[in-house]
């Protein structure tokens, strides 16, 4: 029998990577798409010797052209982090809509079941907490992050109205900050921040006075959350994420515990827009997927600490893109 094919957009960052090594091994035929604006090909140069893997590089908010059959997308190109989506604001706000139009149209078109990437952003800095689905969020549209968050809110109305109005078999997750290897160093999150201070030996830096929340998520939970939605026959919104919550200040302390540096934590003022408290309620996951996170952050961060400990030396100072 021939292997079902999969498209799996922004292959070459950090969560598509992931997702294309899993759908490689579950025996897809895996067509990464990618424009590299974010991402790295480094990320995917061990599959490139598969036959069963191939590669496009395109900007998905541009007519996408997909030859032969399709069965699934996971639309997962968009930049995620806030340094790069403030440095390309415009990119961001096309890739999450007129991208999402063009997969939701392919999806059509090829008769596939299609999963878009939303984010625990559209919550905003929520008014409620823990967060759940029915939740509807608190998002400034006009402050810095509104390019972002407002485009995910977007892709979801949109492929919303691609399931009640075409048919078309939908799948929202709404991800929660999630971390592991293939993250940038420099990509401006608190994670990798304060692991490549503590490569570089510099002090740690948070913003505000660290008491605001986060909960962090090991990226081999969140692909195995994402492919159990994808094979559910669950069309509304799913969080996935880990509800393990910790202060910035406290997390800062286990980055300096974990790394063994005698730096210390200094204090910033806080960016504009940053949610002060974030924590995902998975009550949905655990209910329709059956799924909840396996990996505690004492496990995952120190597999994470140990890539990028492995990676060149130049790349801990490397500015971001
Ligand atoms: P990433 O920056 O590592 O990967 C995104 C990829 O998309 C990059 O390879 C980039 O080059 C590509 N891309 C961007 N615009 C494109 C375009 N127009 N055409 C083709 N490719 C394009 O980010 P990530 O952390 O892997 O995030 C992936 C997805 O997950 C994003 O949609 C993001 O919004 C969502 N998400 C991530 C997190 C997280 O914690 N990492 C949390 C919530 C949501």
């Amino acid at each position: 029998m021939s292997k079902k094919r999969v498209l799996i957009t922004g292959a070459a960052g950090f969560l598509g990577s992931h997702l294309c090594d899993r759908f490689v091994k579950e025996g897809f035929h895996v067509i990464g798409m990618d424009n590299l604006i974010t991402g790295d090909l480094r990320n995917i140069e061990h599959l490139f010797k598969l036959e069963q893997f191939e590669f496009y590089h395109h900007d998905v908010s541009k007519f996408i052209h997909v030859p032969g059959e399709l069965h699934y997308i996971l639309h997962f190109a968009s930049p995620a982090s806030p340094i790069d989506y403030l440095k390309i604001p415009i990119q961001t706000l096309k890739v999450g809509s007129l991208g999402t139009h063009n997969c939701l149209g392919l999806a059509k078109a090829k008769g596939a079941r299609i999963l878009v990437a939303s984010t625990s952003e559209i919550y905003g800095d929520p008014l409620v907490h823990p967060q759940n689905e029915e939740y509807w969020g608190n998002v400034n549209p006009v402050g810095p992050r509104g390019v972002y968050d407002e485009a995910k809110r977007f892709q979801e109305a949109m492929t919303m109205a691609y399931h009640t109005f075409h048919g078309v078999q939908t799948r929202i997750v709404r991800i929660f900050n999630t971390y592991g290897p293939r993250m940038r160093l420099n990509d401006g999150r608190a994670l990798p921040a304060f692991i490549g201070q503590a490569l570089r030996g510099e002090d740690l830096t948070v913003f505000g006075d660290g008491s605001q929340t986060r909960s962090f998520c090991f990226v081999d939970d969140l692909i195995e959350g994402i492919y159990r939605l994808l094979m559910s026959d669950y069309h509304l919104p799913v969080n996935v994420g880990n509800p393990d919550e910790i202060s910035l200040k406290d997390f800062a302390e286990e980055i300096i515990t974990l790394t063994n540096t005698t730096q210390k934590i200094v204090y910033k003022p806080l960016p504009v827009d940053d949610p002060k408290q974030r924590q995902p309620d998975i009550s949905r996951a655990k209910e329709i997927l059956g799924w909840s996170p396996k990996v505690s952050r004492k496990d995952g961060l120190k597999v994470t600490y140990e890539y990028f400990k492995s990676l060149p030396e130049e790349e801990w100072f490397k500015q971001p893109k």
